[in-house]
């Protein structure tokens, strides 16, 4: 039996990644420096898009994507509720109401179909969230988004170099966010970007970074000039140069981190196909699958919460992704949602487990947690 508990999700930081983080640390620039214009150019050469704007978070990515739509307030965004909090709580932050629609019971992703349903007046954009690194059925979202006149916003936190019809993620939203944090395929501590082939929401999306200022850093040092205004009420969400750096470094190794994610929910999927008491996670005809995560659903018969605690007893850090957004008590109190319009959402909810899967995760783990789910079904039955 293990000692330690085996964590759903690790980072994975190598001595070339340290090397050029000591080197900015160690340089006159840790923030606002060469560094982020770098990481944003060799992002968007990565995801072949125009434009990128590092952040310091994936949440603040998110936030400033909404920004940048200047969106009247009151308005609606429709968006799942099978998500991270930050998704939709980047709707409140900006003043407009999240209107959540429920999912699809194949991918988790949102259903097409009740965004129509959905759509009023108020509606002015989509978020739509790539559940576990699987993109959503962008065509039709987009049909809709052109039907309808509506901005969309990609949520890519699960699905950095996922792919729809050979196209990256990043290209398809008027803008999407990426995170980094090390939970997720590339880590720069905490970080994000936003992605756009949109020129103008590019410079807006710089402006809202940095507190709305308008004034070139370097230029105004080498000019030696103290004039700088603030245009509209942005943030501060800069990243520093030294996680840029470290950005950088990761992003080089982005497709082996994804190919050995790839390889390890190939052998979950070999090692407990066959249990009746499982259905196993899939990758959609015509998609690269990204693997953020590696979830089972289980069967009415097997009771989740008793299966959760038999495997942690088993060291193993199963996670649960995720308690529905309208389930919180911030939104409880303020939204007034019954869980009754979600019932997709709620069967999924009720019967799914994350495993553990990450970059340096060991063969003989991948066996361990294999073993162990099917020894805990057998327990269960
Ligand atoms: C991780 C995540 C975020 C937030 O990213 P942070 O970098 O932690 O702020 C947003 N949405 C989804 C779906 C996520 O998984």
């Amino acid at each position: 039996m293990r000692k330690r508990l085996l964590p759903y999700g690790l980072h994975y930081i190598d001595k070339e990644d340290i090397k050029e983080v000591v080197k900015v640390l160690k340089s006159n620039w840790i923030t606002t420096g060469p560094k982020i214009e770098e990481f944003e150019k060799k992002f968007a050469d990565y995801i072949g898009c125009k434009f990128a704007v590092a952040v310091s978070s994936g949440t603040a990515a998110l936030d400033i994507a909404v920004a940048s739509l200047g969106i009247k307030e009151g308005s609606e965004v429709i968006t799942t509720p099978f998500t991270f909090v930050a998704t939709s709580n980047s709707i409140v932050y900006n003043n407009l109401k999240p209107v959540f629609v429920d999912i699809k019971k194949d991918t988790f992703n949102i259903d097409p179909d009740k965004i129509e349903e959905n759509v009023t007046d108020k509606t002015k954009a989509i978020i739509y969230v790539d559940y576990a690194g699987q993109p959503c059925d962008i065509d039709r979202i987009k049909a809709i988004a052109k039907k309808h006149r509506l901005y969309l916003i990609e949520d890519a936190a699960h699905a950095l170099g996922a792919e729809y019809k050979g196209i990256k993620s990043g290209n398809f939203a008027d803008l999407t966010t990426f995170s980094f944090h090390p939970v997720k395929h590339i880590t720069t501590g905490e970080g994000g970007m936003v992605t756009t082939n949109n020129k103008k929401l590019y410079e807006k999306l710089k402006l809202l970074r940095n507190h709305g200022i308008e004034k070139n850093v370097m230029k105004s040092q080498r000019e030696g000039s103290w004039r700088y205004d603030m245009i509209l009420l942005g943030r501060n969400y800069r990243i520093t140069d030294f996680q840029a750096a470290l950005g950088i470094s990761q992003l080089k190794k982005l497709d082996k981190f994804i190919q050995k994610r790839k390889l390890i929910a190939k052998q979950y999927n070999k090692g407990l196909g066959g249990i009746p008491e499982i259905t196993l996670p899939y990758e959609k005809n015509g998609i690269r699958h990204a693997w953020h995560i590696y979830t089972i659903l289980l069967d009415k018969s097997i009771n989740r919460d008793e299966f959760f605690n038999l495997m942690r007893k088993k060291k193993i850090g199963v996670n649960v992704h995720y308690i529905p957004v309208y389930h919180h008590s911030y939104y409880t109190q303020h939204f007034k949602i019954d869980g009754k319009q979600f019932p997709v959402t709620e069967n999924i909810f009720g019967r799914i487990v994350t495993l553990p899967l990450f970059y340096k995760m060991p063969n003989a783990d991948v066996k361990y947690v294999v073993d162990s789910v099917k020894k805990t079904i057998s327990e269960l039955i």
